[in-house]
């Protein structure tokens, strides 16, 4: 499998670079501090075709593949990992599973609002009391003649409260162990929808996370997205592509750790020696940038896998797996390099070590990456000792 970037590709990453270098970092400083979503740049992103990345031309897209988003993805995290989260929801979570699953008539209503970004895609999966277990989802939708009445409530949600379309998975079958779940397309102006909690996070604060509570809240039963009862296959489903779009972010954000290490390192002077020509940092940034061309080559392997349209879960969780854990690894010893003012607002590595931490959780913890792998891999043997 070839990795070596075509020229379109390293066409789609000089773009994504030169946006997010003049754009983004003109406004991340004080959208992080003080917790802003930036319309703007989400506005200019859609025209620069990045909201609609994978998706064909016919619905505004511009037909790239999951590749390109990677390249993308990692160029904005390397600037505002926070920006890069509703970029890689919208395209690898919800543009697809509207794409993949959707009827042509939802294709045609959300598509072109959501490729044109004046509708951001979020996605509404996890509960109070169903996290890494899906399968639990209990959040009600009993139909209703030509609609569906949704009640319960999503947490922890991703730029909730800027959504234009969101993906809801729910429970319309709580007697079912299986086909018990079914996902929909819900408009925010839709009755009894409304935003609740919004939470005050540890980092990624550019990006808001909020809950949403839906009270008796009214949805057309065309808005159903496959067949009722495929909720948990659809949710499963899109799930690769999502942690790709992580795996991505880890690049981005390991990446900036390795340049601010060696940026800082080059200038601080202590017993009379810059501190990079102590052994002890120059092993630290040779570990740093051993892991990151380690996790480039199995991320970028995953993205070619699925534009071939492979099955690619355990490749995808390994990418994912280990992409987040270097990035972690990274912001550690990137701070650790910077010392005391390390810790400060004043360097950049405070904000990406405390962006860092989530990579392991979102979009499936580590844990769960492991369960996805092992189980792969086990299958495989058992598969070598039957032959
Ligand atoms: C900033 C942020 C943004 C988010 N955005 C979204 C979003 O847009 N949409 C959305 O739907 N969700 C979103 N989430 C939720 C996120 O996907 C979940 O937090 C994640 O899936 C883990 O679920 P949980 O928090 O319920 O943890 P739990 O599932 O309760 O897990 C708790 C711990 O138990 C471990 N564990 C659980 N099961 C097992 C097992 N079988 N074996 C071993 N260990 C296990 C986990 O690995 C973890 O360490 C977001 C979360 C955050 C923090």
């Amino acid at each position: 499998m070839c990795i070596e970037l075509t020229e379109e590709e390293r066409m789609i990453q000089k773009t994504a670079r030169d946006f997010a270098r003049k754009d983004i970092a003109a406004v991340v400083e004080e959208s992080n501090r003080n917790g802003v979503f930036q319309d703007d740049i989400y506005r200019k992103l859609s025209e620069l075709g990045f909201m609609g990345m994978t998706m064909p031309e016919e619905y505004g897209g511009v037909g790239f593949g999951n590749l390109c988003l990677v390249l993308a993805l990692e160029e904005i995290s390397r600037v505002c990992p926070s920006t890069a989260i509703a970029v890689s929801v919208h395209n690898s979570l919800t543009n697809h599973i509207i794409f993949r699953w959707g009827s042509g008539d939802l294709k045609k209503k959300y598509l072109p609002r959501m490729t044109s970004g004046e509708a951001i895609g979020v996605y509404a999966l996890t509960e109070p009391n169903a996290g890494s277990d899906v399968a639990a989802v209990r959040m009600s939708a009993v139909r209703d003649g030509n609609e569906y009445v949704l009640n319960g409530s999503k947490i922890l949600i991703s730029t909730g409260d800027k959504a234009g379309v969101i993906i809801v998975i729910a429970c319309t079958d709580p007697e079912k162990r299986t086909r018990h779940l079914t996902a929909f397309a819900v408009e925010p102006d839709f009755p009894g929808f409304s935003i609740g909690k919004i939470e005050h996070k540890m980092g990624m604060k550019a990006s808001t996370t909020v809950e949403l509570v839906f009270e008796d809240c009214r949805v057309p039963a065309s808005n159903v997205i496959g067949k009722e009862g495929r909720g948990m296959q659809i949710a499963l489903g899109s799930l690769d592509g999502g942690r790709i779009g992580i795996a991505a972010q880890s690049l981005g954000i390991a990446q900036t750790a390795l340049d601010e290490a060696v940026l800082f390192a080059r200038e601080r002077q202590q017993f009379g020696k810059r501190i990079v020509d102590f052994q002890a940092t120059r092993w630290k940034i040779a570990d740093m940038a051993t892991n990151i061309e380690a996790a480039r080559l199995l991320v970028y392997r995953a993205a070619r896998l699925r534009d071939a349209g492979r099955a690619c879960s355990k490749e995808v969780s390994m990418a994912k797996l280990f992409a987040s854990r270097i990035a972690n690894e990274a912001v550690y010893d990137a701070l650790q390099i910077h010392g005391g003012v390390g810790y400060t607002e004043e360097f950049k590595i405070e904000r990406f070590f405390r962006d860092a931490r989530v990579l392991e959780i979102y979009e499936g913890t580590s844990e769960i990456q492991r369960i996805v792998i092992s189980k792969k891999i086990l299958e495989e043997y058992e598969q070598m000792y039957l032959a």
